[in-house]
């Protein structure tokens, strides 16, 4: 296989696609309560343009594509997508991240259309603290989505963003799940990505204060060793099934090995999740451009990569981090 590699010399295989802006939960450290400016739909890209996007990366070394958004079961037509991306061949892993309101009916269908596995965001199971943190009562649909997921043996992450304030009673709950299912539990650190709904933070949960909190509760606590271009410090809890990471989002300590691309609903090529945008993909398309000439404007981007999160952040032209995360998909 041959794989464009960075000019940091980190080989790029994963693309993050976020294939809409628009969501159905209003989760408080992702966008403001009245919801963000969404996107004029003739801005999105197409279904269309963005499987000629994904065959161009693939034919570049890229092989595992994340679905993300915004929340992708609410926008139509992603059910006939995914059967599409099923038959690109060299596309090895197609993931989704889902907030699980509307997921749970779908899933007897993922492992047909070759979903290899799905990332639930779930920052607490108290129903009215997730009401709290999301806006919206619908906690019992996300829970079924977990059931499902469950049942039809799909391998399963639990995201859950640690806020000070909110959630931190939920860390030895969430963790207490790795008992009895097989499930990866992820704590991850807050970033101020919220589309400008700021907020004080009173304490900043860290991935070393993650990490403590789990230590009091279970001693035992032992280390995983982490895959390659894990974003994840990865552990385990003596006699339990599933596993847990810690993911350092905002200290980012795991650039140095970053295998990802990003692309937002407009079609923003993002190279770094810290960064702007280096260029504009369905400008291209639209523009005409030919398969060999897109291939090229992408390994140019490739070749003038931020070293880490605080280099893109530093390079920004439009200022400091505040857009939603549902414009950008984690
Ligand atoms: N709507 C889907 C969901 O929530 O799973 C997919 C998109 S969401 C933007 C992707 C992930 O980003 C979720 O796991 C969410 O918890 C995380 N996220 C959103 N805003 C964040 C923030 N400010 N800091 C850390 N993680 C965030
Ligand atoms: Fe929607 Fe996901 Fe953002 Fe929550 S984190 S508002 S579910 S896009």
């Amino acid at each position: 296989m041959n794989r464009v590699i960075d000019n940091h010399g980190r080989p790029i295989s994963y693309l993050r696609l976020a294939v809409t802006d628009r969501c159905n939960l209003r989760c408080f450290y992702c966008m403001p309560e009245e919801g963000i400016k969404y996107v004029p739909k003739p801005h999105l890209l197409t279904w269309e343009e963005m499987e000629r996007t994904i065959r161009i990366l693939v034919n570049m070394g890229v092989d595992k594509v994340r679905l993300t958004g915004g929340e992708p079961f609410v926008r139509r037509g992603i059910m006939d997508f995914l059967e599409e991306l099923n038959k690109i061949d060299g596309l090895r892993q197609i993931n989704i991240t889902t907030n699980g309101v509307l997921t749970a009916p779908l899933i007897p269908e993922f492992q047909r259309l070759g979903i290899k596995s799905v990332n639930l965001s779930l920052d607490t199971l108290d129903r009215q603290r997730f009401f709290d943190i999301t806006r919206r009562d619908e906690f019992q649909n996300v829970w079924q989505t977990f059931e499902a997921l469950q049942e039809y043996n799909i391998p399963t992450k639990l995201n859950s963003v640690v806020m000070s304030g909110k959630n931190t009673d939920d860390i030895i709950p969430m963790a207490e799940l790795t008992r009895t299912h097989n499930v990866s539990v992820r704590f991850i650190e807050e970033m101020p990505f919220n589309g400008d709904g700021a907020h004080e933070y009173q304490e900043f949960w860290n991935y070393r204060k993650i990490l403590e909190e789990l230590k009091k509760t279970y001693p035992g606590i032992y280390k995983l060793p982490d895959p390659p271009a894990s974003t994840s410090y990865n552990y385990q809890i003596p006699g339990h099934k599933g596993t847990i990471g810690i993911i350092a989002a905002f200290s980012r300590t795991f650039c140095g090995t970053c295998n990802r691309l990003r692309i937002t609903p407009q079609g923003q090529f993002k190279t770094c999740l810290y960064d702007d945008g280096v260029f504009n993909i369905k400008d291209l398309l639209r523009q005409g451009l030919d398969d060999a000439s897109v291939t090229e404007r992408i390994y140019e981007a490739l070749q003038h990569r931020a070293k880490d999160g605080f280099e893109a952040e530093a390079q920004r032209t439009v200022g400091l981090v505040s857009e939603s995360m549902s414009t950008i998909g984690g």
